[in-house]
C-alpha cells in the first residue's frame, strides 16, 4: 500500500502506534500533550486516517476541511463527540473500541460503589490526617452492600458487566434499557424496570447508557426525588446523562445519600459544588484505565485504520 498520512492526536500506551509507523507516515509526532484545536484544524487536510481521543469534537468543521479522510477512529467505545450522520454523508468510516474495556470499566464502577457505600475515601483521609484514635463502634459507619438492589440504567456491554459481578454479593438486579432483553433476563436473573420503578426501588443505581440527545440530562431533580435517601450513584457513563446542578442539590439536601463518579458535565471541570462533599468519591474518567486494557483499545484503532486503508471496511466501524 502507498503510504498513506495518519494524524494521531495524543500519543497512546504500548506499541500500537509503531506498528501502524510500518506502513503509514505520521503527520506529527504523537504527544503527551492535549492537541490545540487549531492544530488539529492544520493538519487534518492531509490526513488519510484519525485516530482521536473522546474529549475532542470532531464535528462538520473538523471533517469539512479533510477531503483525503477515510477513517476516523476514536480511541473510546463511546463516540458522542463524533458528528457521525455528517462523517458517514462524507464517505468516512467511524470507529470505536467495543468490548476490550468492558470488563475494566465495570471493575471501576464496582471500585466506586463499594468506596462510597463503605466511605474509603473519608477512612482513608481520617488515617492520613492522625485522627485515627482506635476502634470504635460507630466509625464511619456504611451501607450493606450484600443482599440490597442494583440498578442498572443501560442493559449494554458494561451494563451487563457491572449486573453480572453482583451476583457475588447476592444482589437482586433490576434494570431498565431502551430495549427489553429477555434472554438475559433469564440467563443472568435480572428483572425489567421503568426507569422511573427502577430509581425507586434501587439501593444503587449504576449509569451505562450511551450519550445521546435522548439521555441526555436523562437522571435530574425530578429522578433524584425518586431514589431513595439511601441511594447511591455510580456514573461512569458520560457526564452529561446527570444534571450535574441537581447531583450537587441532591447530595447536599440528603435526597439521595452518595455518588461515586468517573464523569462530569463539563470535563475537565468538576461542578464546583461537588468538590467540597465528603458524600461523592471522583474518579478521573479512568474507567477504561488499566495498563492492558488502553494497549489493547490502541491496538484496536491501529488495526481499523490500516484496514480502511486498504480499501477494506473496519471491523468495528459503526456507520
Ligand atoms: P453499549 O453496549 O452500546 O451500551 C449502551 C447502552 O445504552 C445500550 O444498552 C443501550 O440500550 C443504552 N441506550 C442508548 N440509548 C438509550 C436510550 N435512549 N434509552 C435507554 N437506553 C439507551 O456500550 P458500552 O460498551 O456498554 O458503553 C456504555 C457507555 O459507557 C459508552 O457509551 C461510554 O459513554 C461509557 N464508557 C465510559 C467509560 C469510562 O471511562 N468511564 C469507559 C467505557 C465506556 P439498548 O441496548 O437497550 O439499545
Amino acid at each position: 500500500m502507498d503510504r498513506k498520512k495518519v494524524l494521531i492526536t495524543r500519543d497512546l500506551p504500548g506499541d500500537a502506534i509503531k506498528f501502524l509507523e510500518a506502513d503509514c507516515d505520521l503527520l506529527c509526532a504523537p504527544s503527551k500533550d492535549e492537541m490545540p484545536r487549531a492544530r488539529l484544524l492544520e493538519l487534518i487536510p492531509e490526513a488519510d486516517a484519525l485516530i482521536c481521543l473522546l474529549s475532542e469534537k470532531i464535528d462538520k468543521e473538523v471533517i469539512s476541511k479533510a477531503p483525503k479522510l477515510k477513517v476516523i477512529s476514536n480511541y473510546a467505545v463511546g463516540y458522542n463527540n463524533i458528528d457521525v450522520e455528517f462523517a458517514t454523508k462524507s464517505g468516512i468510516y467511524v470507529t470505536n473500541t467495543p468490548d476490550v474495556l468492558t470488563e475494566a470499566t465495570a471493575d471501576l464502577a464496582w471500585a466506586l460503589l463499594l468506596c462510597t457505600a463503605r466511605r474509603i475515601v473519608e477512612g482513608d483521609s481520617l488515617v492520613r490526617q492522625n485522627q485515627f484514635t482506635g476502634w470504635a463502634p460507630d466509625l464511619l459507619l456504611g451501607l450493606d452492600v450484600s443482599c440490597k438492589t442494583l440498578g442498572i440504567v443501560g442493559l449494554g456491554r458494561i451494563g451487563l458487566a457491572v449486573a453480572r459481578r453482583a451476583s457475588g454479593f447476592g444482589m437482586k438486579v433490576v434494570y431498565w434499557s431502551k430495549k427489553r432483553k429477555e434472554d438475559l433476563e433469564e440467563k443472568y436473573n435480572l428483572e425489567y424496570e421503568t426507569l422511573d420503578d427502577l430509581l425507586e426501588l434501587a439501593d444503587f443505581v449504576s449509569l451505562n447508557v450511551a450519550l445521546t440527545e435522548e439521555t441526555h440530562h436523562l437522571i435530574g431533580q425530578r429522578e433524584f426525588s425518586l431514589m431513595k435517601k439511601s441511594a447511591i450513584l455510580i456514573n461512569t457513563a458520560r457526564g452529561q446523562v446527570v444534571d450535574e446542578a441537581a447531583l450537587v442539590e441532591a447530595l447536599k439536601s440528603g435526597q439521595i445519600r452518595a455518588a461515586g463518579l468517573d464523569v462530569y458535565e463539563n470535563e475537565p471541570q468538576v461542578h464546583p459544588g461537588l468538590l467540597g462533599l465528603e458524600n461523592v468519591v471522583l474518579a478521573p474518567h479512568v474507567g477504561s484505565g488499566t495498563i492492558d486494557t488502553r494497549a489493547k483499545m490502541a491496538e484496536m484503532v491501529v488495526l481499523d485504520v490500516l484496514t480502511a486503508l486498504k480499501g477494506h471496511k473496519p471491523i468495528n466501524a459503526i456507520n
